[in-house]
């Protein structure tokens, strides 16, 4: 065990959250050695899956600690890594929306899979991960929707026995129904030029999750969006009368703060008053959380932490003698790569303790 990345304790949950700027990854502890692994990201330095890199610091086994591993939903920056990170996790259940159970979503698959001109990382990761699952025969495919019970569980703690329930509240049945559609939309027809698999967000297919431990919840987001349509995204997810009623005091933001994935009433009646906000940025094509984002964030919460910083990396500009003698001795300048974040939340499940909040690399309070 290294000095710098203890373990947690046998009872004590521990939430962290990585995310370089682009990517999301969540780890969860949720006592007795036993882990969940939520979306994946890849260290932009060594290239390695984040969480992968992170339970090998603290000397642990993903083959053994890893009981659950969870494909929010297939964008890209959600799944990078993932496929390594189940290759080497043996006696993990792996879980996908139920989008993905469709013929349609397995026809789709198998046409970009093929064409390399047209394939697209998730939809690769994915397909990887289904090969790798069918060489195991004792492992099996979890498909989620709103409502189902993704693992249950129980940790000796005292005075009491700490029960662990972990509940998929999304996607809904409308949002899986839709999704065959622009799955059939999507597969490349003969004589049509192909489109793009990019063109479809999943993000209305996410898995959010909702942790329980006894009297105690916590929200995870995922991507998922908000249209004001009651049949799906967080109007859903609200509306539904099988989620548990807990209110939560950890709120994974969904989709890195965007005012798209924003229902107010998820913050009043899911969430207790001030709870602790976890965002992971998006400094790709739009810049996510948006000044706006964080500023309407923070009327909910003061205590959001970011796994990174929310800012597109400006080449600097030097005056122009400098600039000219760069120019002149030197044949490309790139980019500094901002180092991996992460923010590690642990406190004891059976206490009414605070969360002990660590940072590391370019992680920071808001
Ligand atoms: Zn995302």
């Amino acid at each position: 065990m290294s000095e710098d990345y203890p373990l947690p304790q046998r009872d004590e949950l521990e939430i962290s959250i990585f995310g370089p700027g682009y990517g999301e990854c969540v780890l969860i502890h949720y006592g007795d050695g036993k882990w969940i692994n939520i979306d994946s990201c890849i260290n932009p330095q060594s290239k390695e899956p984040q969480s992968l890199e992170y339970l090998k610091k603290m000397k642990l086994d993903p083959s053994k600690c890893l009981k659950l591993i969870l494909c929010s939903h297939w964008h890209d920056d959600h799944v990078r890594g993932l496929d390594k990170l189940y290759e080497c996790s043996k006696d993990a259940k792996v879980v996908f929306s139920s989008c993905l159970s469709s013929k349609e979503f397995l026809t789709l698959l198998k046409a970009y899979s093929t064409n390399t001109m047209m394939a697209s990382t998730g939809l690769n990761v994915l397909n990887n991960i289904i090969q790798i699952n069918k060489e195991r025969e004792d492992n099996k495919i979890v498909f989620a929707s709103a409502g189902k019970l993704l693992l249950k569980d129980s940790v000796k703690g005292e005075p009491e026995n700490l029960e662990i329930e972990f509940w998929a509240l999304s996607p809904s049945d409308h949002s899986v129904k839709n999704s065959y559609t622009s799955f059939s939309n999507l597969i490349p027809k003969a004589n049509l030029p192909k489109r793009h698999v990019n063109t479809f967000s999943p993000n209305d297919t996410s898995i959010v999750v909702q942790l329980t431990i006894n009297d105690e919840s916590y929200l995870l987001g995922a991507d998922l969006e908000e249209s004001g349509n009651v049949s799906i995204g967080w109007s859903a997810v609200l509306n539904s009368d099988i989620r548990p009623s807990k209110k939560s005091s950890v709120f994974k933001v969904p989709h890195h703060g965007s005012q798209t994935a924003h229902l107010e009433s998820v913050w009043t009646d899911m969430l207790h008053e001030n709870p602790i906000a976890l965002l992971t940025p998006f400094n790709r094509s739009k810049l996510l959380p948006s000044d706006d984002d964080v500023k309407r964030i923070s009327s909910y919460s003061q205590n959001i932490y970011i796994s990174a910083e929310h800012t597109r990396v400006k080449k600097q500009k030097y005056d122009k003698v400098i600039e000219k003698m760069l120019k002149d001795n030197i044949l490309s300048r790139r980019l500094v790569i901002p180092e991996f974040g992460q923010v590690q939340i642990r406190k004891k499940m059976n206490s009414r303790e605070d969360f002990k909040v660590r940072l590391f690399g370019s992680a920071k309070k808001i």
